[in-house]
């Protein structure tokens, strides 16, 4: 494959908000599984501003001579996506591998990742093979990642589960994104060439509660939507025109009965003010939909996503070839 050049140096990259708990089997785990690589690495601790001891904890083992572990502190909670691009304006490795650090996916599975990225892809995504959560948090990301597949077109089957795998390129493009809120995964597939799903195996969460509250699961939700679409800005139009139209198909209908019917017909003109009041009623929508279209530009370029990203420039123009030559 041209564009794709082998592996040299795996970076993890883990969010950390509280888990002093989970921190040393994750730690030793997931030194271990790297250990097993043949590319060099480094595993990049993100701390969201912990209350708990997980701080000193990452400092600690970052400090110890000859470890691998590089631990950048946040100082305060700015959760998990925002932790996580944190962590990737430091990776220095040719591919990155995000992870929980809440043990919930295997780092022993870091390997296999690796293994299929090196074939040829920019993203690896996981499927939680045997999902092990919550009823509420099964039924939530279903329905969220159904919302996804509508919206994108692209199939990925679970966006949820965060051990994935992003080639170096990809995650500089995500740096250039200059928007407040996103959604990693969605932004990565924005970027990506070539993607593939493999399964991995998920076990439940060992140590504490999951860190996400229903506040900050619905805001997720709408970093996820605002990060994909302006699309229900636009619906509001059609919601608005179809309203409208209906209004004017009873207006029709209604003037035809009272024609033939005579005067006494349909309660003397109160559904004659419904057909009205349908017809305004859709128009305002319209006219929301409308702004919405200008907000939506407008958010698209605040947000000032680079309009394209070069992956790569193969073979030097020529006045610098024959310079180089001489
Ligand atoms: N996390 C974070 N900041 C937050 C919330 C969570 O860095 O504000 C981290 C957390 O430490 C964990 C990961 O994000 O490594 C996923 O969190 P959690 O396991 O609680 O989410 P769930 O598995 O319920 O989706
Ligand atoms: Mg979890």
């Amino acid at each position: 494959m041209a564009h794709y050049e082998p592996i040299r140096k795996v970076s993890v990259v883990i969010p950390v908000y509280n888990e002093e708990e989970s921190l040393p089997a994750l730690l030793s785990r997931t030194q271990a599984a790297c250990q097993q690589l043949t590319q060099k690495y480094e595993i990049i601790l993100v701390d969201d501003g912990s209350s708990d001891s997980s701080g000193d904890m990452l400092s600690a083992a970052a400090e110890q001579p000859g470890s691998h572990i590089v631990a950048v502190l946040l100082n305060r909670n700015y959760g998990q996506h925002s932790a996580i691009m944190a962590g990737f304006s430091h990776v220095t490795g040719d591919l990155v591998i995000t992870l929980d650090a809440d043990l919930q996916n295997p780092p022993e599975e870091i390997p296999r990742l690796v293994a299929k990225a090196d074939e040829g892809y920019d993203v690896v995504g996981t499927v939680r093979a045997n999902r092990r959560d919550s009823w509420f948090r099964k039924t939530a990301s279903k329905m969220i990642n159904m919302m996804i597949q509508r919206a994108t077109g692209k199939s990925m089957g679970d966006y949820g589960c965060m051990l994935r795998a992003y080639r170096r390129h990809i995650i500089e493009a995500m740096l250039h994104c200059h928007e407040r809120s996103t959604f990693i995964p969605i932004l990565a597939n924005t970027f990506a060439r070539k993607t593939v799903e493999i399964p991995v195996q998920h076990s439940e969460r060992e140590f504490g509660d999951s860190k996400y509250s229903l506040m900050k699961l619905i805001n997720l939700m709408y970093d996820l939507i605002t990060c994909l679409t302006t699309t229900p800005l636009r619906m509001l139009s059609v919601v608005g025109s179809v309203i409208a139209l209906f209004g004017f198909v009873l207006a029709v209908f209604l003037i035809l009965m009272r024609l033939i019917n005579g005067p006494e017909w349909a309660a003397e003109g109160v559904f004659t003010l419904f057909a009205l009041l349908f017809m305004f009623i859709g128009a305002q929508f319209v006219g929301m939909g409308l702004l919405g279209e200008y907000i939506g530009r407008i958010y698209n370029d605040v947000r000032a996503r680079p309009r394209y990203f070069v992956q790569k420039v193969v073979g030097v123009r020529s006045e610098e070839n024959s310079q180089e030559e001489e």
